[in-house]
């Protein structure tokens, strides 16, 4: 029987997750990761890479931003259109997946180490206990005693998760997609359609790029810039629970960030913004000011309302259709989501698989 083609687009952290799970799972399936950056230079490079989650807010804070702002007030989170436990089950599934690496002798080539720390607030937020807290390992509420360190915070949670780091990560992916018989081109892809002569089943990963290849209106950038520093006596992560500033050790370098800068296409770094990440962080840990930096960073999150993992079909010019998995839109979480959205998307192949008796294409 000839194998089905199936083409992945997109090598960042969901493209090359989900070709793993597709060429493992499904070795009826030829797979092909077609991409126009590969690691080091894709977005999922620049990523802090902590394994943790928020809610993904769902559509009406998009396109009612007076709902977003009326939910502040009431301190109430706006209904998300994914269900909870679809949300829990993408974390539980990613989590799981790295912690097996960070127990195995894999974890330094791979990345992954575990990462222990404080989650800070300056007011007690209206969820104290997130999705996450019993997936996580050792989830507690921090004691007054601790929450001295921290004196322009009210309210703390210290637990023990995962640091991803990419530029190890991408490549150790790519690695076991190529043992599992994975195929590599580098290629710009106009728009998913002229894959359909090619292949069987498209599975769309491309993040940003969604915009172009899927004509996807609803995904923007949200501008991240992170700086490196060398300040290897710092074990534990800080991170302030506005998301916008943390300390994140890692396995050589200390990841200082951030920004969340929505619709905003800049590549370059911006010095003010580096200044503000490096005031910031050194509030939240003083020993920062004898730190080295080592580099700055940027990079482009694909925001959406929400991850669009779900199948459709399109028509290629004059020649019927092409199945199509969608897989991309993580805004701020695709480290910590990949492997449980890729889970789903390799499904989704399946599912196409077994709904129509396609014809292996040439
Ligand atoms: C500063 C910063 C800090 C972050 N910190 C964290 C964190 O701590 N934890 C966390 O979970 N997440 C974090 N993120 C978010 C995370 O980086 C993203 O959610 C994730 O990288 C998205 O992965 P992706 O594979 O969808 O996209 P990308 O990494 O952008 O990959 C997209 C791929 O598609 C390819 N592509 C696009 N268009 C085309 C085309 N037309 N033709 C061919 N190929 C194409 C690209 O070349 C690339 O290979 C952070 C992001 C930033 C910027």
């Amino acid at each position: 029987m000839k194998p089905i083609k199936v083409a992945v687009v997109g090598a960042g952290v969901v493209g090359l997750s989900t070709a793993v799970c597709v060429a493992e799972a499904l070795p009826v399936c030829s797979v092909t990761l077609l991409a126009d950056k590969f690691s080091p230079d894709t977005t999922s490079d620049v990523a802090a890479g902590i394994v943790l989650g928020e809610e993904y807010p769902g559509r009406c804070w998009t396109f009612h931003p007076e709902l977003k702002s009326a939910a502040f007030e009431r301190q109430t989170p706006c209904v998300s259109d994914i269900p909870s436990d679809r949300q829990r089950r993408w974390f539980q599934d990613s989590f799981e997946h790295l912690l097996a690496i960070a127990q195995s002798p894999h974890s330094l080539e791979a990345g992954i180490i575990f990462s222990s720390g404080f989650q800070i607030f300056k007011e007690p937020p209206s969820n104290k206990t997130p999705y996450w807290s019993d997936i996580v390992l050792g989830f507690r509420f921090l004691s007054e005693s601790e929450l001295k360190r921290f004196p322009h915070h009210k309210f703390g949670q210290a637990f023990t998760t995962i640091k991803c780091e990419c530029s190890s990560y991408l490549p150790w992916l790519l690695k076991r997609f190529q043992k599992a018989g994975g195929h590599v081109e580098q290629k710009k892809v106009g728009r998913l359609q002229e894959l359909g002569l090619r292949y069987d089943v498209i599975v769309n990963c491309s993040g940003l790029g969604s915009r172009d290849v899927a004509g996807d209106s609803q995904v923007y950038p949200v501008r991240g810039q992170v700086l490196r520093a060398e300040a290897p006596w710092l074990q534990h992560f800080i991170r302030d629970g506005d998301g916008k500033t943390y300390v994140y050790p890692g396995i050589r370098y200390v990841t200082l960030g951030g920004t969340r800068q929505v619709r905003d296409e800049r590549l370059q770094v911006d010095q003010r913004d580096s200044e503000s990440i490096l005031e910031r962080c050194t509030l939240l840990e003083p020993s920062l000011r004898e730190a080295r930096l080592v580099g700055e960073w940027v990079g482009l999150r694909p925001g959406r309302w929400i991850p669009r993992v779900e199948r459709e079909e399109l028509e290629v010019n004059g020649s019927g259709r092409v199945h199509v998995v969608h897989n991309y839109g993580h805004g701020g979480w695709g480290v910590s989501m990949a492997w449980g959205t890729a889970v789903d998307a390799m499904r989704l192949v399946g599912k196409c698989l077994q709904e129509s008796s396609l014809p292996a294409k040439l």
